[in-house]
Parts: C-alpha cells; sequence; structure tokens
C-alpha cells in the first residue's frame, strides 16, 4: 500500500483536515496519476456534511480530476506516462450488465464511486481527487487533450458531463428552447454546452448581479424568480441544477406540451408534484446521472474543439472549508479548483 497526501473529513460537523490517504499498489490493468487540479462540486459538501445520509469517513472528496500519469502497469494499453489525464465520479463497474454494456457505467449496480463509496472488493474505500495520486484502472482514465489552464478542465468531469449527458439523450439543439435553473457549477456548464448545441438559453435565477454573466456564458434571457411566471408555456427542456429544495410545481409550469424537466440537483428533501402539473401538457420529469465513460470522452474531446472550459477560482487545498462556504452562498463564478501543489509547499 502507498500513502499520498490528502485532505479529508472526519465527520460531518468538523473542517476538512490533512489525511494520509492510502492508496493501492498499482495492478497491471492501473494508472498512477499525479493530481494537479481537482474541482469543487457541491456534492462534495452534500456529502461532506453528509447530507445525503450514508457518507463514511474519513472521506476525502473530489471527482473532477485532471492529472499527469506517472506510471502505468504492465498491460495498460491505452495511457503511457507524461500524459495529461482525468478522471470523474467513478472509478469500477461491473463490465457486463445491460448499463456498462450500453457504455452508461454509472448506471450500473455496482458502480464504484470515486469516493465514499467501495471498490469492488466491497471492503476497501474509496478516496478522492482531494489528495496528491490516485490509482485508476485504466478504462476509467479519459484523455485530456489541453496543455494548458488545466485548472478550468477539470470541472468537466463532473459539471461538464453532468449537463452534456442529458442535453445529448433528450437531444437539444436547433429550434429547442432550454432554461437553467440555477447559476453555479453546473449551471454554467449547462449555458454554455445547450447554447454551443444551437438552444436558445434562459437561465432562470435567484440572484439578480448574475444577469450579465448569463450572457456572457449565452443565455439569451435572464429571469429571476419573481419574473420566471412569465415564461408560462415556454420551454422544451428545463435542466434544474439547485441544491437546495425548491418549488417543482412552478417549474413544470414553464414547459410547453411534451416538455422535460430534468432533475440534475440533488437535494436531500423530498419534492412534490401534484399529477396535475404533469397531466394537462403531457410533461415529464426525469433525472440524470453524471455520464458514462465514452460519452464523457467525446464531451472533452467536443469541449477542447471548441475552447469550452469551466470558469473557475483557483484555490490551495487548505482554504476547502471557506470554500464550501462561498459556494453555499452563491459566492463563486462558477467553480472552485483545488490546486493539488499547494500540499507539496
Ligand atoms: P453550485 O455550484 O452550488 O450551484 C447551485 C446553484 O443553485 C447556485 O449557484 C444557485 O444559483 C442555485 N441555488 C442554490 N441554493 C439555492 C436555493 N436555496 N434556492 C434557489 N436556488 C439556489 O452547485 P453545483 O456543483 O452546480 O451542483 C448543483 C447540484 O447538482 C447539487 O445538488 C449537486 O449535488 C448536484 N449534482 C448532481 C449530479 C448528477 O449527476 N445529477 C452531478 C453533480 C452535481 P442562482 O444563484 O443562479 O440561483
Ligand atoms: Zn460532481
Amino acid at each position: 500500500m502507498l500513502e499520498v497526501k490528502g485532505y479529508a473529513a472526519f465527520d460531518s460537523k468538523g473542517p476538512l483536515a490533512p489525511f494520509k490517504v492510502p492508496r493501492r499498489e498499482p495492478g497491471e490493468r492501473d494508472v498512477v496519476i499525479d493530481v494537479l487540479f481537482c474541482g469543487v462540486c457541491h456534492s462534495d459538501l452534500h456529502q461532506v456534511r453528509n447530507e445525503w445520509a450514508g457518507s463514511t469517513y474519513p472521506l476525502v472528496p473530489g471527482h473532477e480530476i485532471v492529472g499527469r500519469v506517472a506510471r502505468v502497469g504492465s498491460k495498460v494499453t491505452r495511457f503511457h506516462e507524461g500524459e495529461t489525464v482525468g478522471v470523474g465520479c467513478f472509478v469500477g463497474s461491473c463490465g457486463h450488465c445491460d448499463a456498462c454494456k450500453r457504455g452508461l457505467e454509472q448506471y450500473c449496480d455496482q458502480a464504484v464511486g470515486t469516493y465514499n463509496s467501495l471498490e469492488s472488493d466491497r471492503k476497501t474505500p474509496t478516496y478522492g481527487g482531494y489528495s496528491t495520486r490516485m490509482v485508476v484502472n485504466e478504462h476509467f482514465v479519459l484523455r485530456v487533450a489541453a496543455k494548458e489552464r488545466l485548472e478550468a478542465v477539470a470541472p468537466l468531469l463532473c459539471a461538464g458531463i453532468t449537463t452534456w449527458s442529458p442535453l445529448r439523450h433528450w437531444k437539444v439543439g436547433k429550434g429547442h428552447r432550454v432554461a437553467v435553473l440555477g447559476l453555479g457549477g453546473l449551471g454554467h456548464m449547462a449555458v454554455k454546452l445547450a447554447s454551443a448545441f444551437g438552444a436558445e438559453v434562459t437561465l432562470l435565477s435567484s440572484s439578480p448581479g448574475k444577469k450579465a454573466d448569463a450572457q456572457r456564458l449565452g443565455a439569451t434571457d435572464f429571469l429571476l424568480g419573481k419574473d420566471q411566471a412569465k415564461a408560462r408555456g415556454r420551454f422544451d427542456f428545463i435542466i434544474d441544477t439547485v441544491s437546495a429544495a425548491h418549488d417543482l410545481v412552478a417549474l413544470t409550469s414553464l414547459l410547453k406540451l411534451d416538455g422535460t424537466l430534468v432533475l440534475l440537483g440533488a437535494p436531500s428533501e423530498p419534492a412534490q408534484v401534484p399529477a396535475f402539473a404533469l397531466i394537462p401538457k403531457r410533461r415529464s420529469i426525469a433525472g440524470s446521472l453524471v455520464g458514462g465513460i465514452a460519452e464523457t470522452q467525446e464531451m472533452l474531446d467536443f469541449c477542447a474543439a471548441h475552447g469550452i472550459t469551466a470558469d473557475v477560482e483557483t484555490i490551495p487545498m487548505q482554504q476547502i472549508d471557506r470554500a464550501y462556504d462561498r459556494m453555499l452562498k452563491g459566492d463563486v463564478r462558477y467553480r472552485f479548483s483545488i490546486d493539488l501543489a499547494s500540499l507539496n509547499r
């Protein structure tokens, strides 16, 4: 076993603190990755604070990882030392169920989360990217074409793919009116990607100060909470990225005939929706979980070709608790990205 530097939460209340992260000896199919940057996802915060229940400690968060290959196992064919790579939200799956065969490993019943999960042996805890080094099976490692601004590429591994996957699944593009609810890490990627696909994008926000940014990112319209009722029946598709409980009934009323509300945000409280919010206009409410390995590679290649990255504020690992507090207040434009070199200084 190896031990590497990292930061962990030790319970749901306290601050994160230094932790020696155990990593397995690399096997023949493993890639050893020196982590360069790791994005800070709201899911990290939900799990650190045990808001979804079932968190196990010490918990080393981080699933928006970009790094450099330090070494590869003897049977690794797709990567070599020195290459820039990414790791997203999961690092294992069964490989033979229907979901895995369809390249949708995230929906495999045995998917192994990058952190706060158990390895395929169902015993060994997984630890995420708030650490200097990881050991990951090559199937779950992504190729990163970008050579610079890697801190802004890291958030693509969750915020990017989580918004890309439903936009592609529902074939969103030219002629569609899309609303994005919430301009945070996921929301700002949803605006960038949906507008890159040719959709007309409206940002639904609770923050008056985000209007200019929404337009710069590609939204043609910006509606604050109180004005959103004006958009009744307007949208083909709504991407909901809000992390806290909110009114889904008001939101479904903005969908047109056959419109779909896709839930990406994962508040801990259940939502209530009466049947009559959906029945009269054959509306749907759906959910979507991150994205499979093949589509993540497609997304990374698309973003590299189109110059799309996240808007980030880079922080040292030591500032993570302050970053969580600021994220909760919506005070980040639009993703924190941890520079792991800060652990070696
Ligand atoms: P984030 O950066 O904190 O952004 C969330 C945004 O939601 C905020 O910027 C804010 O936008 C809005 N918001 C927050 N609290 C609100 C409240 N009380 N009322 C109304 N609006 C509020 O979070 P994120 O990293 O994008 O993640 C968003 C959610 O998606 C989290 O629940 C996360 O766990 C989940 N997630 C899901 C998946 C998946 O696979 N489905 C993947 C990753 C993350 P405005 O200021 O514009 O209102
Ligand atoms: Zn995430």
